[in-house]
């Protein structure tokens, strides 16, 4: 990180239903630095940043590059949190922290269950990587250890507790930067 009164790149990943928006939203309002919610997700959307839309899956086939160079001035600047269930494709010089949300997948399949319009395989694709922990093992093998934090999603105490202890590690980050 070279610029010193750049804000933190937070990356808030993990399989889908484990928490992830619900945590971004918070820390958002919560931080004590300015930080930005980014829907990853809805960003593909609503920027069309596909190639496809799979009817079967309903899902987005991704563009990368053109996602890549919508973020890359944002991840430049600072200040955000990227909210996606993937990890891999941002470059590592990006990230400051990367918290992997984890969550039982009984309840994760509940939750799953909840979404309108959610196939089922979809419903089993995600439980069965919550199992093999692909997310995390994902983000382990893309960001240095020391920056990559898992934490449970299952109950409202872990997101407060998740919160806070973000808003720790944001503390400390500010101060090294204070200090700097
Ligand atoms: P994601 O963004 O990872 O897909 P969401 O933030 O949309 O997940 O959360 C999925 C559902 O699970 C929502 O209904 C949310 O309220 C609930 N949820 C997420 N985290 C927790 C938690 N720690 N405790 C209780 N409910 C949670």
């Amino acid at each position: 990180m070279s610029s010193s009164n750049k804000g933190p790149v937070i990356i808030i990943t993990g399989t889908p239903g484990t928490g992830k928006t619900t945590h971004a939203e918070l820390l958002a309002q919560e931080s004590p630095v300015p930080l930005k919610h980014i829907n990853v997700g809805e960003m593909v959307k609503q920027k069309n940043l596909y190639e496809a839309f799979d009817e079967e899956w309903q899902s987005y086939t991704v563009d990368e590059d053109k996602l890549l160079d919508e973020l890359e001035p944002l991840a430049s600047a600072g200040g955000i949190i990227l909210d996606w269930h993937t990890c891999e494709i941002f470059p590592e010089r990006w990230a400051d922290l990367v918290v992997v949300l984890r969550c039982d997948h009984t309840k994760l399949w509940d939750r799953l269950e909840k979404r309108r319009n959610y196939p089922l395989k979809k419903i089993q694709e995600n439980n069965e990587a919550e199992i093999m922990e692909v997310v995390l093992d994902e983000a382990r093998s893309s960001y240095p250890q020391e920056i990559v934090v898992e934490l449970q999603s299952e109950r409202t105490e872990d997101l407060e507790s998740n919160i806070q202890r973000i808003m720790q590690w944001i503390e400390a980050w500010k101060e090294d930067r204070d200090l700097a």
